[in-house]
């Protein structure tokens, strides 16, 4: 009898193991919100100022990883297979994701946050490879497209997790305010920049939003892509490049902060101009936030580029 009795005692004890071990998972999956995989360290800003608690993120390209030749660690196939979402650009800026994501067999929805964006055709795009877009993927470096992307991450979580959908629209909507207010505190700054001057030239094609939004020209850049991927301009390219700089009066040429930033002090140095301090193109850096480095980015800008 008393066997009997310890045989059933220590089934209960191995059930009500099971049964709490069951609960705790279950309860620290409801705790831990959704799993969101972002791309790029611009998106993860985006996306965690409208998720705010409700969200745990992962970023795959840091803040300081360029995007374009960010390659996979095999730890991202876990985050990518445990997602619910996956943020990302699109417009191969992330050229590496297609793969991972079928590797991974994650069944995380993938949304493409540059979708519903007016786009710009890359001017260098026949010069590429095939894995590049007809379109320059850089859209944020325009507040005005950034709003417009907020609006589709709002949408998905509103999708996703309806409970919390006032808490994603009011979030979304304070962001939106400030993104107004830093369209229209760039739009003033440059404006002490005098027209003849508003010029750049830069490591890639990543300030043809920002130029067109903000009344700048770009006189052309390094590598004469929009991936950083591409191969090193020829000396031919180089010399004509210098050339445009002569012609067009610009004094500065600005450093990337994810580019490599050899070509551009050679190209400075055999054109005779100054190199400006980095600007922060397609990840935050050392900036933290998207606002922040628009800010720090306009502010470098001006300070250059003012006689
Ligand atoms: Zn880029």
């Amino acid at each position: 009898m008393m066997a009997k009795n310890s045989r059933l005692n220590k089934r209960l004890i191995v059930f009500v193991l099971v049964i709490s071990a069951w609960c705790c998972v279950s309860a620290s999956a409801a705790s831990r919100g959704l799993h969101v995989v972002v791309t790029t360290s611009i998106i993860e800003d985006l996306v965690q100022n409208v998720a705010g608690q409700n969200a745990t993120l992962t970023v795959l390209a840091g803040a300081h990883s360029d995007p374009h030749t960010y390659e996979p660690k095999p730890e991202d196939n876990v985050k990518i297979a445990q997602a619910d979402i996956i943020f990302e650009n699109g417009l191969y800026l992330e050229p590496w994701m297609d793969k991972l994501y079928k590797t991974s067999q994650s069944q995380a929805q993938r949304v493409v946050v540059s979708a519903g964006v007016p786009l710009i055709k890359s001017p260098n795009y026949r010069h590429e490879k095939a894995m590049a877009s007809e379109y320059d993927p850089h859209v944020w470096h325009d507040v005005s497209n950034v709003r417009l992307m907020v609006k589709t991450i709002r949408d998905i979580f509103v999708k996703v997790d309806p409970p919390r959908a006032q808490e994603y629209q009011r979030n979304a909507e304070l962001y939106d305010q400030a993104l107004m207010e830093l369209d229209q505190w760039i739009a003033t700054q440059v404006a002490h920049i005098p027209q003849e001057r508003k010029k750049l030239v830069t490591s890639h094609d990543t300030f043809e939003y920002f130029a067109r939004r903000y009344g700048f020209t770009i006189i052309g850049t390094v590598i004469g892509s929009a991936t950083t991927e591409a191969s090193d301009p020829s000396a031919l390219e180089m010399t004509r490049l210098i050339k445009e700089i002569r012609l067009s009066g610009i004094k500065t040429i600005f450093l990337e902060n994810a580019a490599n930033p050899q070509l551009v002090k050679t190209l400075a140095r055999e054109a005779g101009i100054q190199v400006a301090p980095e600007l922060y193109a397609d990840a935050l850096g050392a900036s933290g936030t998207y606002i922040q480095m628009m800010r720090t980015n306009v502010r470098t800008i001006v300070e250059a580029l003012q006689p």
